[in-house]
């Protein structure tokens, strides 16, 4: 079977795990195409970040991630919730 048939497969393949899993189609389609079978098995393994903790911004109402300190989307400063944000160890 010519190498583009297996890679298209596993990049299709791919390409749907990550869509699935709330990746980039494209992105995983490529990752498994270039890299047959390991690609694949990273899209499998891989923790997305719809996984991840995430709080809404009260301004914008776009979801952000956790342990953000200011919203990505509208620049609004963030507020761990239940209490102030931990300082950072070391300086
Ligand atoms: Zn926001």
């Amino acid at each position: 079977m010519p190498y583009v048939i297996i890679a298209l497969s596993f990049g299709i393949s791919g390409g749907i795990v990550g869509r699935y899993k709330g990746s980039s189609f494209l992105l995983w389609f490529l990752i498994s195409a270039l890299l047959p079978f390991l690609g694949l098995l990273a899209a499998l393994l891989y923790r997305f970040e719809g996984s991840e903790p995430r709080r809404m911004c009260p301004r914008c109402g776009r979801a952000v991630m956790l342990h953000d300190s200011i919203c990505t989307h509208c620049g609004e400063e963030l507020y761990f919730p239940g209490g102030e944000p931990r300082a950072l160890q070391g300086g």
